[in-house]
């Protein structure tokens, strides 16, 4: 049993993608866990990033006073387009927002169920595939900050999705996408002055998930409504554990839930990379 504030999962890119469970700063991996039984127990408090402790979040996974006032959850976190911060314009913080939002960034295509254009910080990139549940990957264009991958991306946008169906995502395989061949259409639409940007490496990156079994119909499993979630380890894909009976978990989306993990057998600690 682990007291814990759930985080996201560890990835790191092999054959199949490793994942790792951090509790109590000890590294549990989770693909040996697959086919074993895992249970999860909220204990009705959640903690803000500021650390502040409450019976639910304000709002987006913050409390009041971070969703109004951190840098975090200012407006640009979820419209790039609107960064600020290289024309030294301040929104919440500009000291943080530089630090952030002046750092290379790419655009990208995937594929995790269906076509879809994304932005990350480019030392982030395959990480966020992994955690997007994506199959394949392709980098569309390396830009020096995130305002321009963000402009870049509502112009691609007009065109492919920017949203992961997650159901589908965690229903199987997508089917294979020539990622090189769409880019190559997509580049077109790229604002003139932001084509010198466009990546000249077709490099695509294959992802495959450890799952012995994806759910036929998805069910997805929420603590706020469920405060004990339990099943056996079928797979996992993206941040989604795979339970049997078609439920889904997303650790994710519970970031700074308090609960108590146990595993039907405790795993050996130390690094398993
Ligand atoms: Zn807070």
């Amino acid at each position: 049993m682990h007291s814990h504030i759930i985080k996201k999962m560890n990835t790191s890119l092999n054959d199949t993608v490793h994942y790792s469970l951090n509790i109590n700063k000890q590294d549990y991996f989770l693909n040996n866990l697959i086919g074993k039984r895992i249970k999860i127990n909220w204990r009705g408090k959640v903690i803000c990033q500021c650390n502040k402790i409450m019976s639910k979040f304000y709002r987006s996974g913050f409390c009041y006073n971070c969703f109004w006032n951190s840098p975090l959850a200012s407006q640009s976190i979820f419209k790039p387009e609107l960064c600020t911060a290289h024309l030294d314009i301040e929104e919440r913080d500009l000291e943080w927002e530089k630090e952030f939002q002046l750092a290379p960034h790419y655009v990208y295509l995937a594929n995790s169920s269906g076509i879809k254009v994304g932005i990350t910080r480019s030392s982030q990139g395959v990480i966020r595939w992994m955690d997007q549940g994506a199959s394949q990957a392709i980098i569309l264009a390396e830009v020096p900050n995130r305002r321009f991958s963000g402009d870049i991306e509502v112009s691609i946008k007009r065109h492919v999705s920017d949203k992961t169906n997650w159901r589908k995502m965690l229903s199987g395989e997508p089917k294979y996408i020539d990622l090189v061949k769409i880019k190559s259409e997509l580049s077109n639409y790229v604002p003139d002055d932001l084509k010198k940007y466009i990546l000249e490496d077709n490099t695509v990156t294959e992802i495959k998930y450890p799952v012995s079994e994806y759910p036929t119909k998805v069910k997805s499993l929420k603590l706020e409504k469920n405060d004990c979630i339990e099943g056996i380890l079928k797979g996992i894909k993206g941040q989604y554990l795979l339970l049997d009976n078609n439920q889904v978990f997303n650790v994710r989306a519970h970031e700074g839930f308090i609960a108590d993990i146990s595993f039907e057998e405790e795993i050996s600690q130390g690094s398993l990379f």
